[in-house]
């Protein structure tokens, strides 16, 4: 079974502009990652690293941290196609993830352990086994990071980590404040556009 399947079932790609695509790959050795912003019925960030084809995804709904002494909660969600990584736009109202979607940030990464076997290997590898360790290389985040799933809990949820490195920062870091005003704005007027059409529309 695709690792897409659940991505597919959850989308109308008659009504929204999302890729359908299937695996994909970056070019040579390279893997990316990126950070969408997601005004949705509540606002997130959707973490996604490409691991052996796909986008392999996290909704953080305060955002990435680079203080290493935030713990940033991180539910994963499903894999999405590599296309994903360059979709911006709004998704329409009374879709699944309805709201408005910008590229945060995006860049490439590297694991800071591999041993002998390829780099999709260890990274499934390390997902499965719930401690995965990163080295973004993004324009806004930077550095290690670690994704750890959380114990005793919600099977999805994990914690997005800052490791202390030259690119850890001290005191608040709120993602907000590297957002453009221009695409706060728009949220919030899609948000609104949103809730008029659905009081014009019968409940389903
Ligand atoms: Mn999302």
């Amino acid at each position: 079974m695709s690792s897409l399947r659940t991505y597919d079932e959850k989308r109308d790609f008659k009504q929204t502009a999302e890729p359908k695509g299937g695996k994909k790959k970056s070019a040579g050795k390279q893997h990316i990652f990126v950070i969408q912003r997601h005004h949705a019925s509540r606002l997130h960030y959707d973490f996604r690293l490409e691991v052996d084809g796909v986008l392999k995804s996290w909704a953080v709904p305060k955002g990435p941290s680079m203080n290493p002494s935030d713990k940033r909660l991180a539910m994963q969600v499903e894999d999405h196609p590599y296309d994903y990584k360059d979709f911006e736009g709004v998704i329409p109202e009374g879709n699944y993830g309805a709201g408005s979607v910008y590229v945060w940030d995006k860049g490439s990464y590297e694991l800071l352990h591999q041993d002998g076997s390829s780099f999709d290997k260890e990274a499934g590898k390390e997902i499965k086994e719930g401690n995965l360790k990163i080295r973004l290389k993004g324009r806004k985040v930077k550095g290690e990071f670690a994704l750890v799933k959380m114990k005793n809990t919600d099977d999805n949820a994990w914690l997005l980590l800052k490791h202390k490195d030259d690119y850890a920062v001290k005191g608040a870091y709120n993602s907000e404040d590297f957002t453009p005003q221009r695409v706060k704005d728009k949220g919030v007027k899609e948000k609104e556009k949103m809730k008029a059409e659905s009081k014009k529309k019968p409940h389903r």
